[in-house]
This record gives C-alpha cells, structure tokens and sequence, in this order.
C-alpha cells in the first residue's frame, strides 16, 4: 500500500517550510534571546576563509563558536526527520549529502580551532540559547 505523498504530510510541508536559507523563525527566537542577553554575534557568517561556503547561522568571531541552527528534515533530526517516500531516489542521496557535508563541515572547523554547536530547529530556543552562553562563557 502506498503512504501518502511526502509533502502532503503536514510534517514535512511543516520542515520545509521553515528550511529557508535564513532567518527561519527558530533561528529569530534564539538570536532574540541571545541578543536580550547582551551576546553580540555575526549572522550568516563563513568563520573559515577557505570555506566560503560554509556559513554558520550565528557566529561569535572572538570566540571561535560557531552555531548552525539546523532544519530537522534538511539535516536529519533522529525524532522528525520524516523519510520521504515519493521521490525517494531524489531526496535520500541529497539528505545523504547534507549530513556528509555537516560533519565535513564540523571537522574543518574543529581543525582549525573552533567550536560548533549545532541547534535543531525543534529545541526550545531557551534551552539552545543556554547551551550557547554556556560555551561563550566557557570561552578561553
Ligand atoms: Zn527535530
């Protein structure tokens, strides 16, 4: 029996919705915490100069502390990642992909002497902001 289309459940539309680029509302709730608790931090900001790419979501330069807000479908949240059953041959490799690319990502920051947090979308932004002054503070 087929399940219904990946994109019809409210789940996934939900994810996909809320995986811009930037500036998803997670992402604005935190940095409004963090901000309300005097941390001063870059946006969408690339911390290496040889990974132009890589841009984190919010960066403390100072610190070397990266912090990626990640999308629970993009990035594979373990309790919402929801596997889409359309298109499967599509989506897998390119999921398969973000997550490579997160970890690459993690290592090369991690080499050249930063920390990273990463934040699903799904955490309370609370909790997330606690994390993250927790290692700013923590910051040598
Ligand atoms: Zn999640």
């Amino acid at each position: 029996m087929e399940r219904e289309s990946w994109a019809s459940t409210a789940g996934v539309a939900r994810s996909m919705r809320s995986n811009r680029r930037r500036d998803t509302s997670p992402e604005l709730a935190l940095r409004r915490i963090l901000h309300a608790r005097g941390l001063r931090y870059r946006v969408d900001f690339a911390p290496l100069a040889t990974m132009r790419q890589r841009r984190a979501d919010i960066v403390f330069t100072k610190a070397r502390l990266a912090v990626f807000v990640d999308g629970c479908f993009w990035h594979g949240c373990p309790d919402h990642a929801t596997f889409p059953v359309r298109n499967a041959d599509y989506w897998l490799p390119k999921l398969e992909r973000n997550r490579a690319r997160d970890l690459e990502t993690d290592a090369a920051l991690a080499d050249a002497g930063w920390r990273v947090i990463r934040i699903w979308e799904h955490e309370d932004p609370t909790d997330a902001a606690d994390r993250i002054e927790a290692a700013y503070r923590a910051s040598p």
